[in-house]
């Protein structure tokens, strides 16, 4: 194996390719919306095959249009190392979820080229289509499609609030591909992505190790009181449906409190019936989000509100209608990808710490078929999914750096 120590990506190539794609759905705020599958989404997928086909890689789509931009290997029969991430964006997304994911994995391709280095194993890089969320849901379907969480005929059908389904949008926008979802051989995946949270920025490490990803359990909660006229009800005989809500948002709270710091515990949606200031409300929706990367705890969690709800109805004599609508297992990453990462920035010299990632990434869906871990980088104040999300040029290089060290170790190499 030759020399690693002194490889380099070229951050400035790197970042100049972010600043161009960022132009795509620029916003007035300097974020970006590239909803998935928009004409704008078209444009960003048309300027990354364009580079990646400048790059020398050959292109396929498969019929989720997820990309997969192939360098060649030495061994062309072996697995790819795949690495990639998202190029749509939230309404009002930044310039870096999951662009920069992308990009760094086509800045290590531009790099070996540059080096002359040739790799044992192909290198490729993906784009997931929808990952977001935002416009079809669920959130990164066509990852989960290639996963094998979802079957094809259901991620072709997801359809957006105007009843446009993703098959029909793929085949608007010319991204409806030939190739079969997922049902290869990955020899691994790794995906770059910026924290989205504070905690590297706090501790002012340059690489975050991702070693788990949170499971999550999503609720809806429906608390039925009784309606009546604010003025003549007496406090003693109301059954005030937003006073348990109050104390089931109190009792949330307490929950993710009680188990910190790794657990997060959200109602962050509530709505209220009839929502008139001078009736005691009848009924309230809201939703409960809880994150921990411990199955175990996480039940303990879910019991625990369970207990807590029924105190809450009990007392103020409601009805409750519990629904889990949604879970995801907590995510243990590959110990051999995450070492690779954790070399990568050894050798590097960046400072670094473990992390779990609190949000759902492409890479929680690849690591049901593919050894996989992430490589995190921070974002200026924590703040993502917002037209203002942004990162330092040096930890965007870092980033890179790393994602090329651990390519290199999975692909094997020869100069
Ligand atoms: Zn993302």
């Amino acid at each position: 194996m030759p020399e690693t120590k002194n490889l380099s990506i070229d951050g400035g190539r790197l970042w100049d390719s972010l600043m161009e794609m960022a132009k795509i759905g620029a916003t007035e705020k300097g974020g970006c919306c590239r909803l998935a599958l928009t004409d704008l989404d078209k444009q960003s997928r048309d300027l990354f095959a364009q580079w990646c086909k400048d790059a020398g890689c050959t292109l396929r789509v498969d019929k989720m249009g997820n990309i997969f931009a192939r360098r060649a290997g030495r061994n062309d029969a072996l697995p790819p190392v795949l690495t990639g991430s998202h190029l749509d964006t939230q309404p009002t997304g930044g310039r870096f979820d999951g662009v920069f994911g992308v990009l760094a994995g086509l800045e290590v391709v531009r790099t070996l080229n540059d080096l002359d280095y040739e790799t044992d194993h192909p290198v490729e890089v993906a784009v997931w289509t929808n990952e977001e969320g935002s416009r079809f849901a669920p959130a990164m379907v066509a990852s989960g499609v290639f996963g094998g969480v979802f079957d094809l005929e259901y991620g072709l059908s997801r359809a957006d609030s105007e009843g446009k389904t993703m098959g029909e949008e793929l085949e608007r926008i010319g991204y409806a591909g030939e190739d079969e979802v997922g049902g290869r051989d990955v020899h691994a995946y790794f995906e770059a992505h910026i924290e989205q949270g504070p905690i590297l920025e706090a501790e002012e490490k340059t690489i975050g190790i991702v070693t788990d990803a949170q499971g999550q359990r999503w609720y809806e909660l429906i608390l039925t009181g009784v309606e009546s006229h604010a003025g003549p009800t007496p406090m003693a005989r109301r059954k005030d449906a937003l006073l348990g809500a109050a104390k089931v948002v109190q009792l949330v709270n307490s929950i993710g409190l009680k188990h910190a710091p790794v657990a997060c515990a959200t109602v962050g949606m509530l709505e209220v019936h009839p929502n008139s200031r001078n009736v005691i409300p009848g009924r309230v929706f809201l939703t409960i989000d809880f994150r921990h990367p411990d199955d175990d705890v996480l039940a303990t969690m879910d019991k625990e509100m369970r207990a807590g709800l029924q105190e809450i109805v009990d007392g103020i004599g409601l009805e409750s209608e519990l629904d889990q609508i949604f879970y995801y297992a907590p995510i243990h990453f590959d110990e051999t990808c995450v070492s690779a990462v954790r070399k990568g920035a050894e050798d590097c010299g960046y400072s670094m710490r473990e992390i779990v990632s609190g949000a759902g990434h492409d890479a929680c869906y690849l690591a049901n078929v593919a050894p996989t871990s992430m490589i995190f980088v921070p974002c200026i104040d924590g703040i993502s999914h917002n037209e203002i999300e942004d990162a330092k040029p040096e930890w965007i290089t870092a980033g890179g750096n790393v994602l090329l060290r651990a390519v290199l170790e999975k692909a094997g190499h020869a100069a």
